[in-house]
């Protein structure tokens, strides 16, 4: 598969490169030149599949020439091994909802879904070229605890993984911060998530910097991550034989939901992706006004989606001003410029064809925590709530599919908040608690935290 920028049509890229690259050369996103289009008896076929054999299906179409099919069967096998449900992810019914839980991995969120197989591609192309790989990672608090999980004590490879100092829950640090691999960095930015975010990808900008250290990305605009999220959008919807069904997710920076668009384009049969935010909510005002217009971030009780600058939109933007990448540039440029973008009546109305947005503050998040206790005996974690609020406000919730993003435990403070239970440490994380934690605190300075990166690599 060919690859170009969202906002230049003309570049051509394979995986491999946009895979270790993460960033367009222009600052625009990568997506593929032409997606795989499954008709219907293909589709029979892909529901019949186990988990893995299905994601090597769905993914091997993406990094194809560069990773032939068997060795990304050996790769995707590898990186499931260790989840705690024998298929990866699993479909409860938790009262009237649809509940698809994706935190059954090594650090207890959805993020682990995709950065398991990450690491393991990694090791693939790097063992072919023996140059040290130092992969930069912003950090709401799930994405790093994965990335660490997944790379770390590899060979060949650094992680400095940014989070925004204490604005994580403590469990989500402490998964990060004792994982004691001398090639795993942890460090505190006083700031927010956006600020993290900004400063990893004015990095990518810079190419000498790049270079120097052979940087490279997993952050959720990385089309790695994209992909292996695909794949249980399929395997939900396979469970309601035919029906078209919606899904419901708890959105920050687009990545996740924007994986569901892309199982829709080829081929599956889905009704509306609900997009729920919390009161960080640009993506709901963008999808219900057209107007992007980032503010600053407040603080939520799911911080993993305390998000104003959402990267991934850009790739929804790409289709939804048909493709015209002039427009994509002028859009991000009037965003850097004047703060906002805004978008024409037709551009909103084609977003809302496929997707539609709800806000759920902080006091409907913690309500939602404790009714699904108290009526169906079962604790979900903040962001998941964010979603089964979303969707019980749509009218059409038995076809519906909730996407349950982390597990209660990494939130434990706010669930008991809600619910006033302690929740239990699953076996994943059993023993974090006694362990020591390492992490360095630094300002928001681009400058500074280029000097502690090279003092580490050189
Ligand atoms: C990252 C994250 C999200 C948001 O996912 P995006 O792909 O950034 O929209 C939601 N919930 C949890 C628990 C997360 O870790």
């Amino acid at each position: 598969m060919k690859y170009f920028s969202t906002r230049n049509k003309d570049l051509n890229f394979n995986f491999k490169e946009i895979f270790l690259r993460g960033l367009a050369p222009d600052g625009g996103l990568f997506i593929p030149q032409k997606l795989k289009i499954y008709n219907n008896a293909e589709l029979k076929e892909l529901s019949n599949l186990k988990y893995s054999d299905l994601a090597t299906e769905i993914v091997s179409h993406f990094c194809s020439p560069d990773l032939e099919k068997s060795k990304l069967k050996e790769i995707v096998e590898k990186a499931y091994k260790n989840f705690e449900v024998k298929d990866v992810v699993t479909i409860k019914t938790v009262g009237n909802i649809n509940l698809l839980e994706l935190y059954h991995g090594p650090t207890l969120a959805f993020k682990d879904i995709a950065m398991q197989v990450i690491g393991n591609i990694y090791n693939e192309f790097i063992s072919k070229d023996k140059k040290t790989v130092n992969i930069i990672v912003a950090t709401s608090g799930d994405t790093g605890s994965a990335a660490i999980s997944a790379l770390s004590g590899k060979e060949n490879i650094n992680v400095f993984v940014l989070h925004p100092h204490n604005k994580i829950s403590n469990i989500q640090r402490k998964i990060m911060t004792t994982i004691g691999s001398s090639n795993v960095h942890n460090i505190a930015i006083k700031g927010s998530f956006d600020d993290c975010q900004k400063i990893v990808k004015d990095m990518f900008n810079e190419n000498e910097f790049r270079e120097k250290i052979n940087m490279s990305g997993v952050n959720s605009i990385n089309w790695a991550r994209i992909i292996c999220q695909i794949v249980y959008y399929f395997y939900a919807a396979f469970k309601f034989n035919n029906k078209k069904i919606c899904f419901a997710v708890p959105t920050g920076n687009f990545g996740d939901i924007y994986a569901g668009y892309i199982a829709k384009k080829m081929g599956l049969g889905i009704d509306k992706l609900i997009v729920a935010t919390n009161e960080n909510d640009i993506l709901q005002k963008v999808i219900n006004t057209g107007e992007y217009k980032p503010s600053l971030v407040k603080p939520s009780l799911s911080p993993s989606m305390d998000i104003q600058v959402s990267s991934n939109f850009e790739r929804l933007l790409f289709d939804i001003v048909n493709k015209d990448h002039k427009r994509v540039s002028l859009l991000m440029n009037d965003l850097s410029s004047k703060g906002f973008f805004k978008l024409n009546n037709k551009e909103v109305d084609n977003i809302k064809k496929d997707f539609c947005a709800e806000t759920i503050n902080n006091k409907e998040t913690l309500s939602i925590i404790q009714e699904t206790d108290k009526k169906s005996n079962f604790t979900i974690d903040p962001h998941t709530a964010t979603a089964v609020g979303a969707a019980k406000k749509m009218d059409n919730i038995s076809n519906t599919v909730v996407l349950g993003t982390a597990h209660p435990y990494k939130f434990l403070e706010t669930v008991k908040m809600a619910t006033g239970k302690e929740v239990k440490p699953p076996i994943q994380v059993a023993k974090i608690k006694n362990k020591k934690e390492k992490y360095d605190i630094l300002e928001k300075d681009i400058t500074k935290i280029k000097k502690y990166i090279l003092e580490k690599v050189l």
